[in-house]
């Protein structure tokens, strides 16, 4: 691991990366704890390179605020970093960044939309602080993935607006809040508590427990939710709340009712500690994403599985022979990468996924119904190529993700769990040893009368294809941390069809998520 201080040092040895490889970025303030430490582990799974950048930001705290006493702790956090496999820190001075005068430099300033509220309204000029420092960041470091924590709900949501309206291409994933066994929300700042204070501050995310349980039976009133918490949080007198509210996750705006996804939030004082906390109402039926190497029987378990649960099969694959299909009728040559991503961006694309086994998804485009025309060999042999451009994916994702946004869908893939849906309920890494792939291949082979290629030959066959699949550049075959691995070694397609649907029910009853 290599630590920098300087534009130049850093961006030098980002340069050999830059080419093909994903770059991630965990902006953090240091003092790092486990929070930051889940933020740096999932970048580390999901990314090539992944840089931590340690800066105590001045233009994000306020004249009283707590500038010159928050946690430094440079050689602690550097242990932290090389221990989970980061490539590089960095870690400027303010000098480094430019950023002496607030009044002489440029300021990025996020609509007063959702900076008027929440935090915004007790700290002025907070995330005009974070915006400017962290699109300074953005352009040191031009990652391709950031990764921000769900407990700043309202800097989350400035970050993928500020994201959206400055044109960055860099995809920012939230992660989720990491709690002590309390329930209290881990904090840098939480060392100011003392031992007393810690305990009255676990009725923060108590007060949140219970409006997510009342909302799990049913509840979507603010004023219902609202009251609940507030009712448990008058308990602790010593919490001196400065605001709870129920808003919309994106737009920050007050909700008189949940309808998808609510965001609930507190923020008070303990003695002389500021501490944030919120909680993400949602109700929808789960996404399974199943990713794992070729052969490993990936898509006949996936369409099981959404038969069995009911649940909607996502045919991506149909997604891609329908722009093979486009760019084909089109008349363009298949390597003509940017007019194929301006003809794609012009296009409408339906995907209307099969409701029951017999019947196949069907694909529309730009009104046509090329549900037939896509499964033609000429299209099937040319899909490779399309599948390989980067805008064709990026594309898909995006529509990938609009279908599966209220859930009920199951997703097979290389990197489902880990690029599409990270917030998947539950993701299957279904894999089998290259032996065991080789032998069913075989059988295969030998079923059509295609034998006459040795299992040591097939399995050196697989073996390099996993390495290409895992070292592409383009959506590389990665197993999500939190994903569940199933061999399927010694099971037949049923057990694992079966094992899957036990998690899924499992799953079900805990609700997946809870604080
Ligand atoms: P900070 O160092 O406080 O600026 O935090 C750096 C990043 O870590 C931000 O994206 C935070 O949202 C995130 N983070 C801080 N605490 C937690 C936590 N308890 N769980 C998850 N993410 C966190």
């Amino acid at each position: 691991m290599q630590i920098f201080t300087t534009i130049p040092g850093l961006r030098t040895f980002l340069a050999d990366y830059r080419h093909d490889r994903s770059i991630a970025l965990v902006p953090t303030m240091g003092a790092l704890h486990k929070g930051h430490a889940s933020l740096i582990r999932r970048a580390v799974t999901e990314a090539e390179v992944t840089v931590v950048s340690i800066f105590v930001n001045p233009l994000q705290f306020g004249p009283t605020e707590d500038f010159s006493r928050y946690p430094r702790s440079l050689d602690s956090d550097r242990q932290l970093c090389e221990s989970l496999g980061v490539a590089a820190i960095f870690a400027p001075s303010a000098e480094t960044l430019g950023i002496g005068n607030s009044e002489e430099i440029t300021a990025v300033v996020p609509p007063i939309s959702l900076t008027s509220g929440l935090c915004g309204a007790f700290r002025p000029g907070h995330f005009q602080g974070v915006a400017t420092i962290v699109t300074r960041l953005f352009n040191i470091i031009a990652p391709t993935i950031a990764y921000f924590g769900e407990k700043d709900a309202q800097q989350l949501a400035i970050i993928r607006q500020l994201v959206r309206d400055l044109n960055l291409a860099i995809e920012i994933r939230a992660c989720a809040t990491v709690r002590e066994t309390s329930g209290l929300a881990v904090s840098s700042r939480n060392q100011y508590l003392s031992a007393a204070e810690r305990e009255k501050a676990t009725i923060i995310a108590q007060s949140l427990q219970l409006a997510l349980e009342s909302f799990r039976l049913g509840e979507r009133q603010r004023e219902k939710l609202l009251a609940i918490v507030q009712k448990n949080l008058d308990r602790v007198p010593e919490f001196r709340p400065q605001y709870l509210d129920l808003v919309h996750p994106q737009s920050l705006q007050p909700i008189e009712q949940i309808e998808a996804r609510g965001l609930l939030a507190i923020a008070g004082l303990i003695g002389q500690t500021r501490l944030i906390d919120n909680i993400i109402l949602r109700q929808r039926r789960a996404v399974i994403a199943i990713d794992g190497p070729a052969g490993a029987g990936k898509s006949t378990v996936t369409r099981l599985v959404a038969e069995k649960l009911g649940l909607t099969y996502l045919d991506t694959g149909a997604m891609y022979r329908a722009v093979t299909w486009l760019v084909v009728n089109s008349g363009l040559d298949l390597s003509a990468e940017a007019a194929i991503a301006e003809l794609l961006s012009l296009a409408k694309i339906e995907i209307i996924p099969a409701d029951n086994p017999e019947n196949v998804t069907i694909v529309k485009i730009n009104g046509q119904d090329v549900t037939l025309e896509i499964r033609s060999p000429a299209i099937t042999s040319q899909v490779s190529r399309i599948a390989a451009q980067k805008a064709v994916r990026q594309q898909l994702v995006t529509l990938q993700r609009q279908m599966g946004m209220s859930g009920g869908i199951v997703v097979e893939g290389r990197d489902i769990g880990t690029n599409v849906f990270p917030e998947a309920e539950l993701k299957i890494f279904l894999t089998a040893t290259p032996e065991e792939r080789a032998r069913r291949r075989l059988k295969d082979l030998e079923a059509q009368g295609n034998g006459g290629i040795s299992l040591a030959e097939l399995t050196q066959e697989i073996e390099k294809r996993d390495y290409l699949d895992s070292n592409r550049s383009l959506a590389p075959l990665r197993k999500a941390a939190d994903a569940i691995e199933v061999n399927t070694d010694h099971l037949t397609i049923t057990e694992v069809t079966e094992k899957i649907i036990a998690l899924y029910h499992q799953g079900e009853e805990n609700q997946w998520r809870s604080l």
